[in-house]
């Protein structure tokens, strides 16, 4: 037996794809419209499938947001279905939805650039590695810098001791490209994840606590699609996570 999922790892072209999957794999059992890649190339291609997919813009909160159509209907009910209980469900700031290739390239251009200056100010690169780094096209930066972190500990989130895929989603792999993720400022209240979960959308990626996407899914459903749950503490507060389970394969 192995579930759409594995097929999907089994198929991966590049190490730095399987690496993606583990990590932000999830999205792609959604009961909405999964990517058409693991990480998309271009701005092209992100467009060319964000055109092709049903899409609803809503206000909530302060600020107005564009997801699938499938999803926004779920969160907009999620939303209402807080406020019947007495707290609110908002986005975090204005790009909490739908986002652009150019949008994630910026994010983790920053990541990196931080991250460089870092470790050239350690003395742990030297200034012409990290120019170097910075010469390269973004799909092989990605691959250069997960090999840094691995190989060199030379981390790249935002405090520098973990994956930079903890902090920033590779520049063609963020969910929000998608339109099947949303960021909840209010995520610290457990209440908002339990009422989430009831409408389909989970925590799908380690660390990044205000991250929600839509799998359209409750969460009994989701070991039989080839997901498990990972809990993790912060900052004295239990969280849980749907993560693949790629675990026997890998
Ligand atoms: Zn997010």
């Amino acid at each position: 037996m192995s579930s759409p999922l594995e097929e999907l790892f089994r198929r991966a072209l590049s190490q730095t794809e399987r690496r993606l999957l583990v990590e932000y794999g999830s999205v792609f059992v959604t009961r909405a419209t999964a990517p058409p890649f693991v990480i998309f190339p271009n701005e092209e291609t992100v467009q060319r499938f964000q055109a092709s997919l049903a899409i609803s813009r809503r206000p909530i909160g302060d600020y107005e947001f564009e997801l699938q159509s499938d999803a926004m209907e779920s969160l907009v009910r999620t939303v209402r279905g807080a406020e019947r209980l007495g707290f609110s469900i908002t986005g975090r700031s204005g790009d909490s939805g739908r986002r652009s290739y150019a949008d994630t390239a910026k994010l983790w251009e920053r990541n990196v650039d931080k991250g460089l200056h870092h470790w050239v100010g350690l003395g742990r690169m030297s200034p012409d590695e990290a120019a170097n780094v910075l010469g390269l096209s973004l799909s092989d930066q990605v691959g250069a810098i997960l090999k840094l972190e691995d190989e060199r500990q030379l981390y790249f989130s935002t405090y520098f001791d973990k994956s930079i895929l903890q902090s920033v989603a590779a520049p063609g792999a963020s969910q929000h490209l998608s339109m099947l993720a949303f960021d909840v400022a209010e995520y610290e209240n457990p209440a908002v994840a339990r009422v989430l979960a009831l409408h389909g959308w989970h925590r799908t990626v380690v660390s990044d606590l205000p991250h929600f996407t839509y799998l359209g899914y409750s969460a009994d459903d989701l070991p039989a699609l080839g997901l498990r749950r990972v809990e993790n503490e912060y900052a004295g507060s239990a969280y849980s996570f749907w993560i693949p389970d790629f675990t026997s394969k890998v």
